[in-house]
């Protein structure tokens, strides 16, 4: 009977109007996780992995590497042959980890506990990504990449060290994976859990909030050490963020919180003052098909209600190294955003902090023009 009154309760609820803020203009932003972090090691970690019994290939995230010079310079391109009704280029929202693990700093103690290596410092071990850097800061340069802050590691520290302490299965299967300089790969060991939630606690398995604000300061340090500023948005690994989350980032100065595919949920303030956007739909070509008029329409029906439209789309699906995701991704990206440019001549690509800015100002400044738009904070139906 609870079972029952609560599901019912959970579609009412749902459909519950909500207040956030609706817009005079179609808004068009990408938000983008995981650039920066290590995975496979290409063929060469492939290989290691494979003559330690590990058995690639039966997940897309067994393919996962790092993107290349190359797979960040084709994503520019495409985004800056997107033009909106103002002339400014297509832009994505990349949220970085700022750090890696240090393999040979942990090797050499034995793999007993977790260093880092924060990105600034280059990257670790054997991995190689000459001009990869670079290519990150041109596309901030060229206004089409807007880097925000996903964390430090991905995984959560609590979750590592009990399974290092404890020893066993798990401890030889981060073992493993680090002598092949690979982090970890989740879904073959999702214990390992995400950043600030460690799916072996109660509590919903949250940190506490000193520890979450203890991995989000150094995480924004290394951020700012690597692209000179902090970050001004920030998106959770795994979504897995709660009201610490929040307060800890608006601490060091993020002013958006990135959630995930929310229907209809639209840009509302919290009350740390963070502007918190809800992607629009899950834009996973390395995973499923794309089918063009299923993502014109979640797109469309945003627009209609005056919601901004967030694709969202991981970084895997941009390598090239191990699989070629990127070829794929670029073309479907490349139809869905000239199909979006033609049925909404007079659409914005905004990313996170122009968002911000309109809801505070009604305006924000591209390197083209300040572009006003009439905003609305409203109860709207889901
Ligand atoms: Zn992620």
């Amino acid at each position: 009977m609870l079972r029952l009154a609560k599901k019912v309760w959970g579609r009412v609820s749902q459909r519950r109007p909500v207040r956030g803020y609706s817009f005079s203009r179609p808004l068009v932003g990408i938000q983008s996780d995981d650039w920066g972090r290590v995975g496979v090691r290409d063929h060469q970690g492939a290989h290691q992995l494979r003559d330690s019994g590990v058995e690639l290939g039966s997940h897309p995230y067994d393919s996962y590497t790092l993107e290349t010079a190359s797979d960040v310079n084709a994503l520019r391109e495409v985004l800056m042959r997107h033009r909106d009704s103002t002339g400014r280029a297509a832009c994505i929202v990349m949220n970085f980890l700022s750090a890696n693990l240090d393999f040979p700093r942990m090797a050499a103690s034995g793999y007993k506990d977790v260093h880092l290596l924060p990105l600034k410092q280059g990257l670790p071990g054997n991995w190689e990504r000459p001009g990869l850097f670079s290519a990150y800061q041109e596309g901030v340069a060229d206004g089409v990449f807007f880097p925000a802050l996903h964390g430090l590691t991905h995984f959560c520290p609590v979750a590592v060290d009990h399974a290092l302490t404890k020893g066993g299965e798990r401890a030889e299967t981060l073992h493993v994976c680090w002598r092949a300089e690979t982090p970890y790969i989740y879904w073959r060991m999702p214990w390992v859990g995400y950043e600030y939630r460690n799916p072996g606690q109660p509590r919903e398995g949250f940190l506490a909030p000193a520890q979450q604000e203890k991995l989000i300061g150094q995480a924004a340090g290394f951020f700012r050490d690597f692209f000179s500023t902090l970050p001004a948005s920030a998106c959770a690994p795994g979504y897995r963020a709660n009201h610490e989350t929040q307060r800890a980032w608006s601490k060091y100065g993020v002013r958006v919180a990135q959630n995930g595919a929310s229907l209809g949920m639209p840009p509302a303030i919290d009350e740390y003052g963070m502007l918190n956007l809800y992607r629009t739909l899950d834009f996973e070509p390395c995973y499923h098909d794309v089918p063009l008029e299923e993502s014109m329409k979640l797109a469309s029906d945003n627009i209609v209600r005056g919601l901004p439209v967030i694709i969202s789309v991981h970084s895997i699906n941009f390598h090239s190294s191990l699989r070629d995701f990127r070829s794929r991704t670029l073309v479907l990206l490349d139809k869905f955003l000239t199909a979006l440019e033609k049925r909404f001549p007079n659409l914005l690509y905004v990313h996170d902090a122009n968002v911000y800015d309109l809801v505070h100002q009604g305006k924000y400044n591209s390197a083209q023009d300040t572009i006003s738009v009439v905003v609305r904070e409203q109860e709207l139906s889901r």
